[in-house]
């Protein structure tokens, strides 16, 4: 008898795991496996592709700071193996019985978010970036709707995803500098309009790089006259090129000069610690500083809320679909793309890019190419 009670649980337990991993969808990529270790090759299999999912073979993902941050655990302890990247684009090959947006043969984008509860107040809103009830972040997250397996993100063959949270992008657009519009661009993008920045507005960037050098554009795009700071002379050039009024070496006290109770608005897209109050005193009153770098947690930045003086200050995460495709149309309609040096999928290759992003050495953002990943 306890042996048939023996054979009937494992044969019910086999076909248990049988049925979870029913349709599951292999796929390779490059993870880290600790938060101090480096990348490696690394095999999984994503979740089973849903009546409303399309099944996406991944061209490019670009190297955003976010995913530095993440894999050495800045802001919160991690776990791992962790894929990262969240700038994807890809070509479609499998849609579920449902989908109506995408067809085989689309080109197809994956932004920051895979998932959310469609219901809330905010996911009506288009801001499911805010969902109370929980959006699932395309890597290091728990999938809530699918089992609370983590996420895996796009330095990988293929993504599998609700097509609501797919972007459309044209075939004929420059697919490798794509990728960084789903994330880079549309966080630049949400608080340059929630602003309403118009042509004429005096406004500044602080930090020049992937996110910065895409809000430059798209802030003289819309004919606003723009200031960029970093800390360096190496992008002087590159700022005044891309349509900059001025460039300010934060590190030489005499280009601040003048500065202060001069701009209506500010977007900081600085990864590490600085002193915010410097950008405030340039802000006229009822201006806005408007943040989105998010440096590691015991590097982040505060503020006296006293010293505001009429001035308002806000961080802003990422944007919802709504505005991504808004942001994605925009950009291929203007021809704004970020700068990009494309990479292959090779595990030294993403290292060594991180170590450039770190040492402030890419103009402006690496691409992986995953055509080419083994
Ligand atoms: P990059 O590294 O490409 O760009 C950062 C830029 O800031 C570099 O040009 C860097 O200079 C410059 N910089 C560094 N320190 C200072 C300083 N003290 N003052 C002025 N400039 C400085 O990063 P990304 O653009 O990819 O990302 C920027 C930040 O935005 C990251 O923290 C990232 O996590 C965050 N982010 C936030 C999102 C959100 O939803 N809020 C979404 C996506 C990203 P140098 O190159 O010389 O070092
Ligand atoms: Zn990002």
């Amino acid at each position: 008898m306890k042996k048939i009670v023996f054979i009937l649980s494992a044969l019910f337990a086999y076909t248990y795991v049988l049925a979870q991993n029913e349709g599951r969808i292999p796929s390779k990529g490059y993870a880290l496996f600790s938060k101090d270790g480096s990348f490696q090759p690394y095999e999984f299999t994503r979740h089973a592709i849903g009546e409303h999912d399309i099944f996406i073979r991944t061209l490019y993902c670009g190297i955003c700071h976010s995913d530095i941050h993440q894999v050495h655990s800045d802001w919160r302890e991690e776990t791992y193996p962790m894929i990262p990247g969240h700038e994807i684009v890809g070509e479609v090959v499998k849609v579920g019985s449902a989908v109506s947006k995408f067809k085989v043969g689309d080109i197809a984008g994956v932004g920051c978010m895979v998932n959310s509860c469609r219901h809330c107040e905010y996911c009506k809103d288009g801001k499911e970036q805010h969902c109370t009830h929980g959006r699932v972040l395309t890597y290091a997250n728990k999938d809530i709707y699918h089992d609370g397996e983590m996420t895996q993100g796009g330095y990988s063959t293929n993504m599998v995803v609700d097509e609501s949270f797919a972007i459309s992008v044209p075939k004929n657009a420059p697919l490798e500098k794509v990728g960084p519009l789903m994330c880079a661009g549309v966080t630049t993008w949400s608080p340059i309009m929630q602003c309403g920045i118009k042509a004429g507005d005096k406004v500044g960037v602080a930090g020049f790089g992937g996110l910065g050098h895409l809000a430059v554009k798209y802030l003289v795009s819309l004919g606003a006259e723009v200031t960029v700071f970093d800390i360096t002379e190496e992008k002087r050039a590159d700022a005044l090129r891309l349509g900059a009024k001025r460039y300010v070496n934060v590190t030489h006290d005499e280009d601040l000069q003048g500065m202060d109770n001069t701009l209506r608005f500010i977007l900081s897209t600085i990864p590490a610690n600085y002193n915010p109050m410097m950008y405030i005193n340039m802000l006229k009153v009822g201006g806005t500083l408007a943040v989105v770098g998010l440096p590691a947690v015991k590097d982040t930045p505060s503020v006296s809320i006293t010293s505001l003086r009429g001035r308002n200050l806000t961080f802003s995460l990422i944007g919802g679909i709504k505005e991504t495709q808004e942001v994605v149309d925009y950009s291929l309609a203007h021809d704004i793309y970020p700068e990009t040096v494309v990479i292959p999928a090779d595990a030294s290759a993403i290292d060594k890019a991180y170590q450039d992003v770190i040492d402030g050495k890419v103009k402006f953002r690496y691409v992986i190419d995953l055509r080419t990943i083994k």
